[in-house]
């Protein structure tokens, strides 16, 4: 039987640390559904095309990944793809009671779908999308958090246009 699984997020934008966990999802599964929220309840920086198109970028190469967005529940999401688990990624302590909570929300609304918690390399434990931006606002050298193209998208959306 194939095994199919969906990463959902808001990958505002996809750092090295996501690209981790698919990778490893990747090892695990036959087929990865990158799921970018169309709604999420971050105001997000890029729209969902744009969040697409980067992961798009940063997962080629990478066999059995394909992307999609989503809005609403991913629980129904899950469902209309008939897809029973969903990957999250874990990195710090700090992250867990969030997780937990929305795991057994999920599980609670649907007891068929299971979430499965993956941990980067402890290199990338630290990297959020969150602190990325606000390093690339202060024209940080972003290259061991993010691709250069994502890199470059952040500069350009952040530093360029204040010049
Ligand atoms: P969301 O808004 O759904 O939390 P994110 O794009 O911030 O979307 O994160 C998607 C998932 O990837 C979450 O489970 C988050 O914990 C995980 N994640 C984010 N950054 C990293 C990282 N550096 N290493 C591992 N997992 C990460």
């Amino acid at each position: 039987m194939s095994r199919s699984v969906i990463y959902p997020g808001s990958f505002d934008p996809v750092t090295y640390g996501h690209i981790d966990v698919i990778k490893r999802a990747a090892r695990m599964f036959d087929a990865v559904i990158v799921a970018v929220a169309k709604d999420t309840h971050k105001k997000t920086l890029f729209d969902t095309e744009e969040r697409m198109d980067l992961m798009r970028q940063a997962i080629q190469g990478v066999a059995g990944v394909s992307i999609e967005s989503f809005e609403g529940l991913v629980i129904t999401y899950a469902r209309r793809k008939k897809v029973n688990t969903l990957i999250r990624g874990l990195r710090m302590i700090s992250d867990f009671e969030y997780e937990l909570q929305m795991a057994l929300t999920n599980r609670r609304l649907d007891e068929g779908v299971e979430t499965v918690f993956l941990m980067p390399s402890e290199g990338y434990a630290f990297l959020s999308s969150t602190l990325i931006k606000e390093a690339a606002a202060l024209d940080a050298d972003l290259s061991s958090f993010v691709p250069e193209f994502v890199a470059e998208r952040l500069k350009r959306k952040l530093v360029h246009r204040k010049a």
